[in-house]
C-alpha cells in the first residue's frame, strides 16, 4: 500500500554493503516488509568475504571455497526475503579499502543508474564494526550517491543503519553520531523469524550465529536508520521517511 503519499511503484530499495551477511544484519528485516508492500530490493556487495570463518558446527569449509559458499548463502537468503539477486564485485575480502574510492564508486554509480533507487542503505562512517571494507563502501556508497544525484537529476534518500548509545555500549561498538540517531525506527516484529532464520542460514560464519542467537534473547524486534546528513531532504524524502517509518 502506498497510501497515495508516494508517486511511484514499485519503490526501488537498495542496500550497499560489504560482504555477504552485512545486508541481513543491519536492515533485512526492513527490506523484507519493503517486499512485502510490492516494492522491489537490490544489494550490492563489495566481496564475496573470503577471509571470514571456515563454518560452524559439523561445516568445515576449505579456504579456497569459502566465497563461493558466502555467495551461495547471499543468493538463497535474498531469495529467501523476496530481493533481486544480488551485485557482486569482484574484490577479495579486506581489499576494498585498497581500492581508490572514485573507482568503487563509479561501479556502484552503474547499478544506481541500471536500477532507479529511492532508498540507498548503507553503512555509516564506522561501518558499526569499524571494519575497513565497511568504511570503504561507505564512503564509496556516499560519491556514488553525489555522482547519481548530479547525473540524474534524482534524489533518492540516503540512509544509514543506526544503533541506539545504550545498545552500542553494550556492544562495546564506538560510533559517530551518525549512526546513534534514530531518526527512523522500524518495528520488524512480522519479519523478525525470517531474519533470524537468514543469519543462521550463514552456516559458514560464527558472527551470524553469535547474532542470531543474540537478537532472539534480546527479542530485538526493531531496525533503526538515521538519515544521512548527505540529504537535500524534499518533500519526496519526507514521503519516503514516514513510508518507512509505516512499514
Ligand atoms: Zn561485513
Amino acid at each position: 500500500m502506498l497510501n497515495n503519499t508516494v508517486n511511484k511503484n514499485p519503490l526501488v530499495w537498495i542496500g550497499i554493503f560489504a560482504h555477504p551477511d552485512d545486508e541481513t544484519t543491519s536492515s533485512s528485516g526492513t527490506m523484507m516488509k519493503w517486499v512485502k508492500n510490492n516494492n522491489e530490493a537490490y544489494i550490492i556487495t563489495g566481496t564475496r568475504g573470503e577471509e571470514g570463518t571456515l563454518g560452524t558446527g559439523d561445516l568445515k569449509i576449505k579456504r579456497e571455497d569459502l566465497g563461493k559458499v558466502r555467495e551461495k548463502e547471499l543468493r538463497h537468503n535474498l531469495d529467501l526475503y523476496g530481493a533481486k539477486p544480488p551485485y557482486i564485485f569482484d574484490y577479495r575480502d579486506q581489499d576494498l579499502d585498497k581500492e581508490t574510492p572514485e573507482v568503487l564508486a563509479k561501479k556502484i554509480l552503474t547499478i544506481l543508474k541500471k536500477i532507479s533507487p529511492d532508498i540507498i542503505v548503507t553503512f555509516g562512517p564506522t561501518g558499526i564494526s569499524n571494519h575497513p571494507d565497511h568504511i570503504a563502501i561507505h564512503k564509496s556508497a556516499v560519491i556514488a550517491y553525489k555522482y547519481y544525484k548530479s547525473d540524474t537529476n534524482q534524489n533518492p534518500l540516503l540512509i544509514y543503519p543506526a544503533i541506539s548509545e545504550e545498545r552500542a555500549k553494550d556492544y562495546g561498538l564506538e560510533l559517530s553520531e551518525d549512526e546513534k540517531r534514530l531518526d527512523i525506527v522500524v518495528d520488524i516484529e512480522d519479519t523478525f523469524e525470517t531474519k533470524i532464520k537468514g543469519l543462521k542460514n550463514y552456516k559458514s560464519q560464527e558472527d551470524a550465529q553469535q547474532l542470531a542467537k543474540r537478537f532472539v534473547e534480546h527479542n530485538f524486534i526493531y531496525e533503526s536508520f538515521s538519515i544521512s546528513p548527505v540529504n537535500e531532504l524534499d518533500k519526496n524524502s519526507t514521503k519516503l521517511i514516514n513510508y518507512l517509518a509505516s512499514l
